[in-house]
């Protein structure tokens, strides 16, 4: 998948005093930079229209990161760590991030990476435990690697580490760069898969099924762990006629190697109000994902799955699972 180079760059002054900012600078001195007191409120930014956040997935903030607080976790890591980035230059129309970030959920990178993987390290040789760090609960790292090469340099870094995991989520496929990096079996991707027809009607400026299997495939053989995400899953009319398609899809092009006891992580759509305010206006052609016939209220503006339709997609899904990919793990289904 190719990306396009960003439309305006906004920009904290203090990371030009970082090797990572002075590089992007250099990178993308023809484009507009536009100087900002707080990445956490461009005033220019909140005021835009819901209409205009397609565009505003366009531009890029870039800023040095003052948080860094672990959260602890249970799922498939020890703790969620915020890293180089937040927000995402795609546009699902169920991101998670647009509960946090509203409209202003575009891409933020920061550029004092050092101070972030280090304080990883420590925490991970300090623990008597092989402690897990999930670093891309608030972005999609491989996207952010394409303009920041981030990625190469945490997984280089990381392997050298003596104890500990990282783990990441993506939707995209430009992995090349990792293939050949010395990664030391501490990194995990999770891939996150969707049907065909749910990536072209929802999750828009992500990668084809097609090209997000092909990666599994590729950094399974460069000796990476992998996984599966099938997330978030859309209950539609035909959501099973789907569901079963993109199975077969994934039986038929993982490699054999990649589906032994490949882990798989299955995740029902949570959706919102304010996804709904914002993608009547910005996106007004696209699918309606609210529907008052299968979802209801879970509180603080969120919608769900009823309980008895996600009880009927788990056992649906976990027959059609094991079905079409017996060799791999379910870890959970939420
Ligand atoms: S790729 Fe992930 S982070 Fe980016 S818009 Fe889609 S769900 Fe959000």
């Amino acid at each position: 998948m190719i990306i396009k180079d960003p439309n305006t760059i906004y920009y904290e002054e203090a990371a030009l005093n970082y090797e990572l900012g002075q590089m992007l600078h250099k990178k993308y001195e023809n484009l507009e930079w536009i100087k900002i007191e707080n990445h956490n409120n461009i005033p220019v930014l909140r005021q835009k229209a819901n209409s205009e956040f397609a565009k505003m997935k366009q531009d890029i903030i870039i800023a040095v990161r003052k948080t860094h607080k672990f959260v602890p976790n249970q799922k498939t890591s020890d703790y969620l760590v915020p890293y180089t980035s937040s927000g995402c230059s795609a546009s699902c129309l169920y991101c998670y991030l647009v509960c946090n970030y509203n409209k202003c959920s575009y891409l933020r990178i920061f550029v004092n990476r050092e101070q972030m993987l280090t304080k990883i390290i420590l925490a991970a040789e300090k623990s008597e435990k092989e402690l897990t760090f999930e670093i891309g609960s608030n972005s999609d790292l491989v996207l952010e690697n394409t303009i920041t090469g981030n990625l190469d340099w945490t997984i280089e870094n990381f392997g050298k580490a003596k104890k500990g995991h990282i783990t990441l989520p993506t939707k995209f496929d430009m992995v090349d760069s990792l293939l050949t990096l010395n990664h030391n079996g501490r990194t995990t991707i999770r891939m996150s898969v969707n049907p065909k027809e749910i990536i072209s009607k929802v999750e828009f400026g992500t990668s084809s099924l097609k090209e997000r299997i092909m990666a599994v495939n590729k950094l399974h053989e460069a000796g990476y762990k992998v996984g599966l995400l099938i997330a978030p899953v859309i209950i539609l009319p035909n959501w099973k006629e789907l569901y079963l398609e993109l199975l077969a899809q994934l039986q038929q092009l993982l490699s054999e190697k990649a589906k032994v006891n490949i882990p798989v992580e299955v995740i029902f759509m949570t959706y919102s109000y304010i996804h709904r305010a914002i993608n009547k206006e910005a996106f007004p052609k696209a699918i309606d994902l609210y529907d008052k016939e299968t979802m209801t209220g879970r509180g603080m503006g969120k919608y769900c799955y009823k309980k008895e339709i996600r009880d009927d997609g788990e056992s649906f899904l976990r027959d059609a699972i094991l079905k079409y990919l017996p060799k791999a793990k379910i870890e959970y289904i939420v």
